[in-house]
């Protein structure tokens, strides 16, 4: 399969400068910046789903929020699973202009970072993999496990205080060089924003006024907030639970929970040991619904292309041959 071009990398600009740096300078800017950023992107959406619940207590529960809170967790993850990872980040599949573009923006409404951060940045934690240079592993620079609860907190989510590492956008020049990428990528607040709406405008059509502020909360923020983790758990849960039938030279796991609840993205020793592969779950009952997308797609004739491992790769990754039939 096709591997990911080797990215340059270039020397922080902060990294030589400690000496001569005044203590407020635009290092602690950067860092005030992104620390911020990130607290209100996490905190939000917590915000939302508490008073998404309590207005639910005391407005009555109503089977719009219900599903609006799956029918826009479904449609934006898949853009996260099927558009932001498979299509962009690693080319597993192709499909046409608009369909392409339509998972690029529901992938922005995730509310995980615009398109070229987020492919730069999983290509660079593909690269280095539970070593040094891997942006959220929860093992330290020799791979060894830096203690449970310090290194879940820094891969779930605590690696976004940080700034973004200087190098990240070189990881994806292909997307640079894009022009739908590159405005996909600049309109990601519009984009986040019309996820909030979407679901606003749909509650308010079934249940007016308070069915649009319900929708907000239970169809964006609380959407959000579900996205967000089971998102991140495939960088914490992935990289520390579950089991390793093939030989990735990393510690990602194959998870179930994640497996079902991140459509298909938990088999992520899988993934690990064939990135390119559209298919995550390889076994039957490993339950895949973002390859299910996928092959729709084919199907319908609107995607091409798809990337599996052959039989040599699995075998060379520690792919044991099919038992006999008795
Ligand atoms: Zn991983
Ligand atoms: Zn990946």
């Amino acid at each position: 399969m096709q591997t990911l071009t080797s990215p340059v990398h270039a020397p922080s600009p902060f990294t030589n400068s400690t000496q001569t740096e005044p203590r407020r300078g635009p290092g602690f800017v950067r860092r005030a910046l992104a620390f911020s950023t990130t607290l209100v992107g996490v905190l939000l959406p917590v915000a939302g789903l508490v008073m998404a619940i309590i207005l639910s207590c005391v407005w009555g529960f109503s089977w719009v929020n219900v599903g609006l809170l799956i029918g826009m967790y479904a449609v934006t993850m898949l853009g996260i699973t099927a558009g932001f990872h498979r299509l962009f980040t690693h080319r597993s599949f192709q499909t046409i202009a608009p369909i392409r573009f339509v998972l690029g923006a529901l992938g922005s409404m995730a509310f995980q970072g615009s398109l070229v951060t987020w492919v730069g940045l999983h290509r660079k934690h593909h690269k280095y993999s539970d070593s040094e240079g891997d942006p959220h592993s929860p093992h330290d620079d020799d791979g060894a496990a830096m203690g449970l609860i310090r290194g879940f907190w820094h891969a779930h989510i605590g690696w976004a205080f940080a700034p973004m590492p200087d190098d990240i956008a070189r990881y994806a020049g292909d997307l640079r060089r894009s022009r739908s990428a590159r405005v996909l990528d600049a309109l990601f607040p519009l984009w986040a924003l019309v996820g909030l709406l979407i679901p606003s405008a749909i509650g308010f059509a079934c249940l007016g006024w308070r069915g649009a502020i319900s929708g907000l909360l239970w169809g964006g923020l609380a959407r959000v907030f579900l996205a967000h983790h089971v998102t991140w758990c495939v960088n914490s849960v992935c990289h520390l639970w579950g089991s390793r039938p093939y030989a990735s030279g990393d510690e990602s796991r194959n998870n179930a929970l994640v497996g079902v609840l991140a459509l298909g993205e938990g088999w992520h020793n899988n993934h690990h040991a064939f990135p390119s592969s559209a298919r995550h779950g390889l076994r039957w009952w490993q339950l895949d619904l973002s390859y299910w997308f996928i092959r729709t797609l084919v199907a319908c004739r609107l995607a091409w292309a798809v990337r599996l491992p052959t039989a040599h790769e699995l075998a060379v990754r520690g792919e044991q041959p099919a038992p006999l039939p008795v």
